[in-house]
């Protein structure tokens, strides 16, 4: 695969947009696990694999300020997807709870997803070469494959 990683997550980005509409406009409760269950398993391994190959990259290869902050500020929303994650799959899916906390879990990857494609895609797009990105983009895909298995 040759595709620079920034297209890679971009395109997860869209991917796991497409399914928190589809969660949110759903009726079906059996549906709506199902639609559930398949963003958890494309997003948890999305972001840890982003954790060990983008953001670890910018801290330890690009010694800015900049880069570093955009990493470690990505850590935080990770750490808090996971954490809505894990709070929902102890929640009824039927409850009003369950309602509010994935609103909460929407808020969160949308600000993830706008933290990426605006600071840490910019940052890394001036820190790093197209072969660079491309490589990176052949790591991200290795992981995450090893992470779905
Ligand atoms: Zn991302």
């Amino acid at each position: 695969m040759n595709e620079s990683i920034l297209t890679t997550l971009h395109n997860e980005h869209k991917h796991a947009e497409d399914l928190i509409n589809q969660i949110e406009k759903c009726t079906d409760i059996v549906q709506k696990k199902e639609k559930y269950l398949q963003l958890k398993d494309a997003l948890l391994p999305h972001i840890e694999s982003e954790k060990r190959t983008l953001c670890a990259h910018l801290i330890k290869d690009i010694h800015s300020k900049e880069a570093i902050n955009v990493a470690e500020s990505a850590g935080d929303r990770y750490k808090e997807i996971k954490n809505l994650f894990s709070r929902l799959d102890n929640i009824l899916i039927e409850s009003d709870e369950w309602d509010s906390t994935f609103r909460k879990l929407n808020f969160t990857i949308r600000k993830h997803v706008n933290e990426d494609e605006a600071a840490i895609f910019e940052e890394a797009k001036m820190d790093f070469s197209q072969d660079k990105l491309i490589e990176l983009g052949r790591e991200f895909a290795k992981i995450q494959k090893k992470l779905n298995h």
